[in-house]
C-alpha cells in the first residue's frame, strides 16, 4: 500500500473504495486492527505530539478524512485520489456487514446515544448484528474491554473523539478480542440522528467543514487549526526539499 507522509503521518493513499476493500482484508485475517481516519485537525494535534504520532503511526490503515489532507498531499507532490471520510467509510461497512451477518460494537458518544444509533442501524440493516453498545464517558476501561471481548465482535467502531480514541485503542488492542476497530469521531452522533451529514452539494463541492462550521459555530477554535496545519504543510514540504537537496 503506498503511502504518503504529511507531517510525520503516515496516510495510505488511496480513494473510498480501495479503503473499504483493504479493511475487508484485515476483517478476514482475523487479529485486531485498527483504522483511523484522521483530518487535518487530528494531523495538526500530532505535529508537536511525539506520542499521539506514534500512536497514529502505529495503526493498520490511516485514511484521509478531509479536504485539508488532500489539498496537503498535493502541496506535498503526493496526491491522494480522494477524500475518505470516517462516516462514509461506516456506511459502506454497514452494506458489507449486513450481507455477511457481521457483528457490530458502537462504543462512545454520550449516555443513550450508541443505543439509538444501534436502534437506527438495525432498522435499516436488520441483518447486522450489534451486539453491544457502550456510551464513552467512562474512568477505569476494564469493564468496557470485558464487555467487548464477551461479545466478540467482528468490528468496533470507537467514538471517543480525537485524541482519546487513537490512544485508547492503542493502549487496548492486546487485550481485545475482535477484528477490526475504527477511530470515528462523532459518527455515532449522525447515526443517531442527532447530528445531521452535511447536504449533498456542500459534500459534493468538498466544503464540509463550511457546513459544519455555519451549523455549529463553536468549532472556530478547532477550525483555526486548519490555516496553521496549511503553514505547517508548506514549511515541511521546504524542509524536505532542502534535505533532499543536501543530499543530492
Ligand atoms: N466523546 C466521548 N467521550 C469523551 C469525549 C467525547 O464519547 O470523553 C464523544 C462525543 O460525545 C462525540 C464524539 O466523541 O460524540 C466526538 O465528536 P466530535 O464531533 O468532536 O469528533 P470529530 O468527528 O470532529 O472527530
Amino acid at each position: 500500500m503506498h503511502e504518503t507522509d504529511i507531517l510525520g503521518i503516515r496516510i495510505n493513499n488511496m480513494g473510498m473504495d480501495e479503503a473499504f476493500g483493504e479493511t475487508v482484508k484485515l476483517l478476514k485475517k482475523g487479529s485486531p486492527a485498527i483504522v483511523f481516519t484522521p483530518n487535518s485537525e487530528i494531523i495538526y494535534m500530532a505535529k508537536n505530539d511525539e506520542e499521539f504520532r506514534n500512536v497514529l503511526n502505529s495503526s493498520d490503515i490511516n485514511t484521509a478524512d478531509g479536504i485539508g489532507v488532500i489539498y496537503a498531499s498535493r502541496l506535498l507532490k503526493d496526491p491522494i485520489p480522494e477524500r475518505v471520510p470516517g462516516y462514509d467509510l461506516a456506511c459502506r461497512l454497514i452494506s458489507y456487514m449486513n450481507e455477511n451477518k457481521s457483528s457490530l460494537f458502537l462504543f462512545g458518544g454520550k449516555p443513550g446515544v450508541a443505543e439509538t444509533a444501534a436502534e437506527k442501524i438495525s432498522a435499516e440493516y436488520p441483518d447486522i448484528n450489534i451486539c453491544g453498545t457502550q456510551n464513552g464517558y467512562f474512568d477505569s476501561s476494564g469493564e468496557i474491554i470485558a464487555k467487548i471481548n464477551a461479545a466478540d465482535p467482528d468490528f468496533v467502531f470507537v467514538c471517543l473523539g480525537a485524541p482519546k480514541q487513537e490512544k485508547w485503542m492503542f493502549e487496548h488492542k492486546d487485550e481485545l478480542n475482535l477484528k477490526v476497530m475504527l477511530g470515528l469521531g462523532g459518527s455515532l452522533d449522525v447515526f443517531a440522528g442527532n447530528v445531521k451529514r452535511a447536504p449533498k452539494f456542500f459534500i459534493k463541492l468538498n466544503i464540509e467543514w463550511f457546513y459544519r462550521l455555519i451549523t455549529n459555530p463553536s468549532r472556530i477554535g478547532r477550525m483555526m487549526a486548519l490555516p496553521k496545519f496549511g503553514f505547517a504543510v508548506l514549511k515541511y514540504k521546504f524542509k524536505k526539499k532542502g534535505k533532499k537537496d543536501e543530499q543530492g
